[in-house]
């Protein structure tokens, strides 16, 4: 049986899609060379150019696929057996990234750091001294942690010791400050039902100028860049790519154009105030430093003797309102509450810290 009742999604994704874009799904279907539906995708790499701030010269599009399939599609563009890779490592999906890495050959690197902060910059420029690197990646938003890395920071030393810098943006474009032709990473990729507010299925990637230069031949067909290009570009047949969720992700980027990409993170930020107060209030507090904390996705301390998997059910089966566990070494010690996309308002900060309260009760018995 198909769900008939509302869901509020406030876990770490997928978050809620507007009433416009589930719409959109419904459209009648094109295949995936139809006119109507290569225009769409020209729609969305002019969309995604601008969103990413891609550099001149980068090649933009999405792969069919989560955001694990970008993931892949970065690494197996760029990593050969035998490449150096320092991967920062400050979370789950730090890891999972050393892992894919791996998994293509590289000599990876870990530089891990303490769950619940960022990488300091300077152990960056540390490892980077001591040994070259072909490649470095970093997660700018760890939904694992609530933690936002200083990629500003972090892309021109990688630049200047002639590595190439993949910054997994699954959580953060869209709704974080990202740009990357001043920042001036390589690879830049992401999700659909994150910051994009669109269902999961499509996740877009950037491969910048000097990514293009050193990517390597890539062993896997369905993500091969070069036959990605063919498609996107050159219309050839590669896949059969999912009409829908083309329609529901060109209209999930229009919106985010629409209101405007300030507007858009700034919407995200009094959002993030506005819940953090609120959490105050009623004792509860987020895990990372202020100044460490990404604003879509909260990681909320759970209290002294509460039995936090009880205050999931209550909120999810009284409320109907979903928020996230910890994973890792956090599974316990956090709830992982995203405020992301069209689920980014006030109103549904209201509705989750009235239902805290007794939700919190259930935890205690
Ligand atoms: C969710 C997430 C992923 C994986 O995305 P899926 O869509 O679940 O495959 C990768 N990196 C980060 C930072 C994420 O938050």
């Amino acid at each position: 049986m198909l769900p008939s009742t509302e869901r509020l999604l406030l876990g770490p994704g997928p978050s809620p899609v507007s009433s416009r874009v589930l719409a959109a799904l419904s459209a009648p279907p094109r295949s995936h060379l139809d006119p109507d539906l290569l225009a769409l995708l020209d729609d969305i790499r002019t969309r995604l150019t601008r969103i990413f701030s891609a550099p001149e010269g980068s090649a933009v599009l999405a792969v069919s696929g989560t955001g694990t399939t970008a993931m892949e599609a970065a690494v197996s563009n760029m990593v050969e057996p035998g490449r150096r890779a320092l991967a920062i490592v400050t979370g789950y999906f730090g890891d999972r990234l050393a892992a894919i890495m791996e998994r293509h050959g590289a000599e990876v690197t870990r530089l891990n750091v303490e769950w619940g902060r960022a990488v300091d910059p300077g152990a960056v420029i540390a490892a980077l001294e001591h040994q070259r690197y072909d490649i470095v990646s970093v997660v700018h938003a760890e939904t694992s942690t609530g933690v936002r890395n200083p990629i500003e920071a972090i892309a021109p030393q990688t630049m200047l010791h002639g590595a190439i810098l993949i910054v997994d943006a699954v959580t953060s474009l869209g709704a974080l400050p990202l740009r990357m032709d001043q920042t001036m990473f390589d690879v830049c990729y992401s999700c659909s039902q994150k910051g994009l507010g669109a269902p999961p299925g499509l996740s877009p990637i950037v491969f910048g100028p000097r990514a293009l230069e050193r990517r390597v031949s890539c062993r896997n067909y369905s993500l091969d860049l070069t036959l990605l290009e063919d498609f996107w570009m050159r219309r050839k047949y590669h896949h059969t790519i999912s009409s829908p969720l083309v329609y529901a992700l060109a209209t999930a980027l229009a919106e985010i154009e629409e209101e405007g990409l300030g507007a858009r993170w700034a919407r995200h930020e009094s959002v993030h105030r506005q819940f953090v107060e609120g959490l105050a209030a009623i004792g509860l507090s987020v895990l990372p430093p202020e100044m460490e904390r990404l604003w879509n996705l909260n990681a909320v301390v759970v209290p002294e003797g509460c039995q936090e998997a009880k205050v999931r059910a209550a909120l999810l089966g009284k409320h109907s309102i979903e928020v996230g566990a910890g994973l890792g070494p956090l599974a316990g010690r956090v709830w992982r509450v995203g405020l992301m996309g069209s689920g980014a308002t006030s109103a549904n900060v209201e509705r989750l810290l009235s239902a805290l309260p007794s939700a919190l009760q259930e935890g205690r018995t």
